[in-house]
């Protein structure tokens, strides 16, 4: 079995809210969300830190990011932004060691900042 979360909740061996799927990558909701609608995207081959990570892939990740960031502003989130998070590293105080892309919506008035 793969002691990787993400790769299990990739490989369906896992629960999770998945909200987009395609050949290369996978978004579902946060199990712990800062904020309605906290999403991660993952691409659905394991890379630690995006140092193992395929700068294309990395791209790709991005790109899911951006168009997830503009989606939740027209969904019922109705979002008025978005911040993309990316903790690389344990330096960086990544938890999981699976790179994750963080798509967290944001409306006016919200009281955190990072
Ligand atoms: P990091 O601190 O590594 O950037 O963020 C890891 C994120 O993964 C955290 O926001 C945490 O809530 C989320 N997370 C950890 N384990 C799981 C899980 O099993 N399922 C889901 N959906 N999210 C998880
Ligand atoms: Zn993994």
């Amino acid at each position: 079995m793969n002691d990787c979360v993400f790769c299990r909740i990739v490989a369906g061996e896992a629960p999770a809210t998945k909200v987009y799927e395609d050949d290369i990558l996978c978004a579902f909701l946060d199990i712990r969300p800062i904020a309605r609608g906290h999403m991660l995207v993952v691409p659905k081959q394991h890379a630690t830190e995006l140092e193992d990570l395929d700068a294309e892939l990395g791209a790709y990740v991005f790109r899911a990011g951006h168009r997830l960031a503009l989606a939740v502003r027209r969904s019922t989130l109705a979002a008025d932004g978005a911040n993309l998070l990316l903790n690389d590293g344990t330096a960086a105080f990544q938890t999981v060691p699976h790179v994750h892309l963080h798509v967290i919506p944001r409306k006016h008035g919200d009281k955190f900042r990072f």
